[in-house]
């Protein structure tokens, strides 16, 4: 299982072992932050092995900023924890090491086995659908290596020889920028369905093409994902949609067929529509707004990305039952009820209250009077709301008057307000189908909560 933590360098033995010397590639010490290169050190001191690997070595040689860096080591997560004071181990699928270090948390692993790739360990626990339940068994170098992901993402850099260790060809798919599955991608895709979701986040970040096998077990085995818990698929979201490349993620997610598993009733709506529809334009300019924001700095929020990704079935909802003849405020509320009941991805709750407001002040921003514009203006979520009117413009849903007079009204200083609140925009001005539907129909009530057809 384990052998020895006492030597130092990797075998370079094992078949298929490209070490690329320091003087060959181009990660400097220079470009790793401190605190992984002290913990690398310290590991290092204490005779164990210690590379720097992930998305760490990934990115500082593609010329990107890593996100954070990871450790991996040979040292067991108690080997670790006696190593660093400053240490928590965290994990019960597998044990990890957290170093903390001035507000920056290193991540160390132990080597794990490799067990996934289905060899007879009897520590690998796999579902009837293959998916790996438990693996927690410490490996060899070579092993971590193979149990990772993508080529790309299993590069390792030594502090003994500061060379990178390349096992799986993630230096020739680097410089073709490509992103390719290790091993059979069926079989990994299968242990853990959430690979399919990071094939598409990293192909969409990094710029690569997906390899071709990688792409085709993708679109085929799409379905896996609803297998995995709606807390990942929530955690997996943000990473798609707040990771600074959203527009390139969502085009990927549904070329590949893998959106309509996270958003069925958003995909059904676009489908509908058709590509030039308002759904998918909504959406492909909430995905940019998103990715400008970050790429800014400004704070984004779950609240709002979910009420975007949401708005397609609302809207459909909402007319279907303004058809009805339901009154327009309760169809309206129905309707985000309806919507939310059905999403199989949702955020947590204190991200729900905001999604919903953002969904319930539309209508009011449509038919105003002054008294009313004044309230709705100070409300806590105004500024929210008003850039989902933007984003709901954008779709042609809103006309251009009423998106004009709020932005107007939202610009304007304190004593211009007065005059401007005179000069509400009139309510004729909206969508004018759905008006002429509701007025020749007698409106009929339904019953507080009552099943929609
Ligand atoms: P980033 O941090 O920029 O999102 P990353 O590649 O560092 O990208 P992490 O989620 O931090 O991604 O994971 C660190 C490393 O752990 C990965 O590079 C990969 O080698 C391995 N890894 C993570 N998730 C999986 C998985 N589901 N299956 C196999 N290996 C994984
Ligand atoms: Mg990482």
């Amino acid at each position: 299982m384990h052998d020895s933590p006492h030597h130092t360098a990797p075998s370079a033995t094992s078949p298929g072992l490209v070490i690329v010397p320091r003087a060959e590639h181009a990660l400097s010490r220079s470009q790793i932050a401190s605190p992984a290169l002290k913990v690398l050190y310290r590991l290092k001191t204490a005779n164990y092995q210690a590379f720097l690997v992930g998305g760490g070595v990934r990115d500082v040689l593609l010329g990107l900023r890593p996100k954070d860096f990871d450790v991996a080591t040979d040292a067991l997560p108690e080997q670790v924890r006696a190593t660093f004071s400053n240490c928590r181990l965290i994990g019960r699928r597998f044990r990890l090491a957290h170093v903390h270090f001035g507000g920056h948390i290193i991540e160390v692993a132990t080597f794990r086995g490799a067990g996934a790739e289905g060899d007879s360990d009897g520590d690998v626990l796999v579902d009837e659908r293959g998916r790996v339940l438990r693996d927690n068994v410490y490996g060899s170098l070579e092993e971590d290596a193979w149990r990772r992901d993508f080529t790309v993402n299993a590069l390792y850099y030594s502090v003994e020889d500061f060379a990178i260790y390349d096992y799986v060809g993630g230096m020739a798919d680097l410089r073709n920028r490509v992103l390719r599955l290790i091993g059979d991608p069926w079989t990994r895709y299968r242990e853990d369905p959430v690979r399919m979701l990071r094939a598409v986040r990293f192909a969409a970040k990094l710029g690569f093409s997906l390899e071709a096998r990688t792409a085709a077990a993708l679109t085929e085995l799409a379905g896996l994902l609803a297998d995995i818990s709606p807390a990942r698929l929530y955690d997996e979201s943000l990473k798609l949609f707040l990771g600074g490349h959203a527009a390139q993620t969502f085009t990927l997610l549904r070329e590949h067929g893998l959106f309509g598993y996270l958003f069925p009733a958003t995909e059904a709506v676009i489908r509908r529509e058709g590509e030039q529809g308002p759904t998918l334009r909504l959406l492909n300019q909430a995905m940019v707004n998103t990715d400008q924001r970050i790429a800014e700095d400004k704070p984004v929020t779950p609240a709002f990305l979910f009420a975007a990704l949401a708005w397609g079935p609302i809207r459909e909802a909402v007319s279907a039952r303004l058809e009805a003849g339901v009154p327009p405020a309760q169809a309206h509320f129905d309707a985000t009820e309806a919507v939310e009941a059905a999403m199989p991805v949702l955020p947590p709750r204190r991200f729900r209250a905001p999604m919903q407001e953002i969904w319930r002040l539309q209508p009011r921003f449509e038919s105003t009077t002054p008294k009313r514009a004044t309230v709705l203006l100070a409300h806590p979520r105004f500024r929210a709301a008003y850039d989902f009117l933007l984003l709901r413009g954008h779709a042609g849903e809103v006309a251009e008057p009423i998106l004009a007079w709020w932005t107007e009204l939202q610009t304007a200083a304190a004593e211009e307000r007065e005059a401007l609140l005179q000069k509400t925009p009139q309510a004729s001005a909206t969508e004018a189908p759905s008006r002429r539907r509701r007025r020749r129909r007698a409106p009929r009530r339904r019953p507080e909560g009552a099943p929609t057809p």
